[in-house]
């Protein structure tokens, strides 16, 4: 088998699942995976032949991507925020969504000298890590309900280099949530599509992606973000914010479970396809009360 027999059998098997142009980008993902080929040599040695062994990896790989297994978990690598992460089953693969809500929370974590960070539903572990990584002053705890995602998630910081202290914890629980910290800054990316939203997606991403960490109740959708404001409420003292990326269709109904919670200082952006994504909670510090 040549390189160039790879990338037509790959065309010829991923056709109904992936574009032309995405099926050369993942071909050229497991190329340099499993046999450490340059760049150079993909495009100038289309007659490259591989080992045996190498074919049988390759062969066994494509085979994977035409049942709809993500590259990511093929691989059991991603980059997010230009830092590596092992990813399985057991937990979502990183969105470029997710590194927005990064990126603005880092720059807001800049006015703090020593902030205590808590990344609620952490997963693989992406958003405490790359915050860690970029804040070197914070401290930085995260937890999740899944201890094999947590598993994933302290491989993942000590991969990067970071002290992060995970702890498992189901957040709808509220009797079980409990730190010693007073004051933190919360982030999160929880579960928030509605199972009637199933049919919007890929089969990739239905068949393969952990459930627990992507789908809500159509009936109540929003029950993380009650949980996140009910322990903002309770760990936060002011000056401080929660950052939250949402379902960009219930933009409207996200902020107001914040609202309702006490919390008036609401800003809200885009992703970079313009969909509402990410929502910044501010906990400003009180009022002085009006003496009459
Ligand atoms: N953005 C993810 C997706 O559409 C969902 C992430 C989440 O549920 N928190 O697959």
């Amino acid at each position: 088998m040549t390189i160039d027999e790879i990338f037509r059998a790959a065309r010829q098997q991923c056709r109904y699942l992936y574009s032309e142009q995405e099926i050369n980008a993942m071909v050229r993902v497991l190329l340099q995976h499993y046999i450490n080929l340059t760049s150079t040599q993909l495009y100038t040695e289309p007659d490259f032949q591989f080992s045996i062994a190498n074919a049988q990896l390759l062969t066994d790989a494509l085979h994977q991507l035409s049942t709809g297994r993500p590259l990511q978990y093929i691989t059991g690598k991603t980059e997010f925020c230009g830092l590596p992460f092992e990813v399985n089953e057991q937990v979502l693969i990183p969105r470029p969504e997710t590194e927005e809500l990064v990126r603005w929370a880092v720059e807001e974590l800049k006015a703090y000298a020593e902030p205590v960070v808590l990344d609620l539903c952490t997963g693989s572990g992406c958003i405490a890590i790359a915050v860690a990584k970029q804040c070197p002053t914070a401290k930085v705890l995260a937890c999740d309900i899944s201890a094999e995602a947590l598993a994933v998630a302290q491989r993942n910081a000590e991969r990067n280099n970071v002290a992060v202290e995970f702890f498992q914890c189901d957040i709808l629980d509220s009797s079980k949530f409990k730190t010693h910290h007073s004051s933190l800054i919360i982030l999160s990316n929880p579960p928030y599509v509605r199972n009637s939203e199933k049919a919007l997606m890929r089969k990739n991403v239905l068949d393969h992606e952990p459930h627990t960490a992507l789908f809500v109740d159509d009936e109540d959708p929003l029950v993380f973000y009650r949980a996140i404001a009910a322990i903002a409420k309770q760990y936060m003292q002011s000056d401080s914010f929660v950052m939250v990326e949402i379902n960009e269709a219930l933009a409207t109904e996200t902020t107001q479970v914040f609202r309702d919670a006490g919390f008036t200082s609401l800003e809200l952006r885009q992703d970079i396809n313009g969909k509402d994504r990410t929502v910044k909670i501010n906990k400003k510090a009180c009022c002085r009360k009006s003496i009459a």
